[in-house]
């Protein structure tokens, strides 16, 4: 399957501003979000926009999708610079072309996986950060045998076959002669020890599987997609190398009427007609709690407002961000009779034209040019 232009995912033109390329996103996450759309094929839409933002709100990975597109001829050294490789180890091997032929010595100590978690968060608790216990299965290193797999009192020896080496030359008769490969000695699985006697914990492999519980201190001001590096939480490291770093990755949940962009957070508040002819105080909803703001007589729809310093405090420490706050007038349905009367009233007087500076000057644009003017 060919992969569509990560611009036309977005549905955005190549010279899309930062803000462009971000808002896109936001509107097209939305729209295919598995929670929300059950479309079939929205779990897919979601993940090709997911993915088209990932490269293109990156700078680096812009460039150079900018430059290469989808066919990327570096692909095997990971675009997106060495995360994922288990180790200095392997990339030393991608670079120099060594791959499996490399021989590696199977008692170097090596580093341990990385394990990744994904955490669901509402809203509020990625606001406000929280602490709590995780759990996740990983292997560990068997405290019976400390992870030699040998079983208490002995240990592990040499391999007998490859002479610890962990591999064995084989002979192999082909019409050009005789050729020979190397492979990962069978008799140790390339460890280079041969375990007499096996733990009976672990059965000779010096691991086992455990849920382990791990404390974990989330940030005020935690972002959707963000993620938190807890060092040496990973898998055990081979051979006394360090162990692996856990990630968690933050899903957040979406809001009932506040949405988030950065540290700041926009909401919708509806007043009606005569509230925003007359003016009022109106008490809106924020993170921090409730606030009175002063809505001025005539205040048109979509005026916005700001409260300083009630948005999302920055994951960084960088302060706090605003509540913008966006008016929507309600025109009322369902009247009753006595309010269409005062309503037809209220037209009479005012002769039926709406009243206010930005409209007065439109009809009088549109009254001159009737008149020639
Ligand atoms: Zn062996
Ligand atoms: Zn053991």
């Amino acid at each position: 399957m060919s992969k569509r232009d990560y611009y036309e995912v977005l549905g955005i033109s190549k010279s899309a501003s930062k803000d462009e390329i971000k808002k896109a996103y936001r509107k097209l996450s939305k729209k295919y979000h598995p929670d929300i759309n059950k479309e079939p094929d929205a779990d897919e839409k979601f993940k090709e926009v997911k993915e088209a933002y990932e490269v293109l709100s990156d700078d680096q990975k812009k460039a150079h999708y900018d430059q290469f597109g989808h066919t990327d001829p570096n692909q095997g050294f990971g675009g997106g610079g060495f995360e994922g490789f288990g180790g200095f180890e392997d990339i030393f091997s991608t670079f120099f072309g060594g791959g499996g032929s490399r021989r590696r010595d199977p008692n170097a100590p090596r580093q341990g996986a990385d394990l990744q978690y994904t955490m669901s968060l509402s809203f509020e608790e990625a606001v406000f950060g929280k602490e709590t216990d995780i759990e996740i299965p990983r292997e560990e290193t068997c405290d019976t045998c400390s992870g030699s797999g040998a079983k208490p009192g002995t240990k592990p020896e040499t391999c007998g076959h490859c002479h610890g080496s962990g591999q064995l030359n084989v002979e192999q008769n082909t019409p050009f002669g005789k050729i020979v490969n190397r492979r990962v000695c069978q008799y140790c699985n390339g460890t280079g020890k041969e375990i007499k006697e096996k733990c009976p914990t672990c059965l000779g492999t010096g691991k086992l599987q455990k849920r382990r519980k791990i404390h974990v201190k989330i940030p005020a001001g935690i972002d959707d997609g963000q993620q938190l590096r807890v060092a040496g939480q990973g898998e055990p490291g081979v051979n006394g190398g360090p162990p692996g770093d856990l990630y968690v990755v933050f899903h957040v949940r979406s809001h009932e009427f506040f949405e988030r962009d950065g540290d700041d957070v926009y909401c919708e508040m509806p007043v009606t007609f005569v509230q925003a002819a007359l003016g009022d105080e109106i008490e809106v909803p924020t993170l921090h709690g409730k606030v009175k703001l002063k809505v001025p007589a005539g205040t048109q729809t979509g005026t916005k407002f700001r409260l300083k310093g009630k948005g999302v405090p920055n994951v960084r420490g960088y302060g706090t961000g605003d509540q913008h706050i966006i008016v929507r007038i309600i025109t009322p349905t369902k009247l009753t009779e006595k309010q269409k009367q005062l309503l037809s009233e209220f037209a009479e007087i005012s002769g039926n034209v709406p009243q206010g500076e930005q409209e007065e000057s439109f009809f009088s644009k549109v009254k001159r040019a009737f008149k020639g003017e």
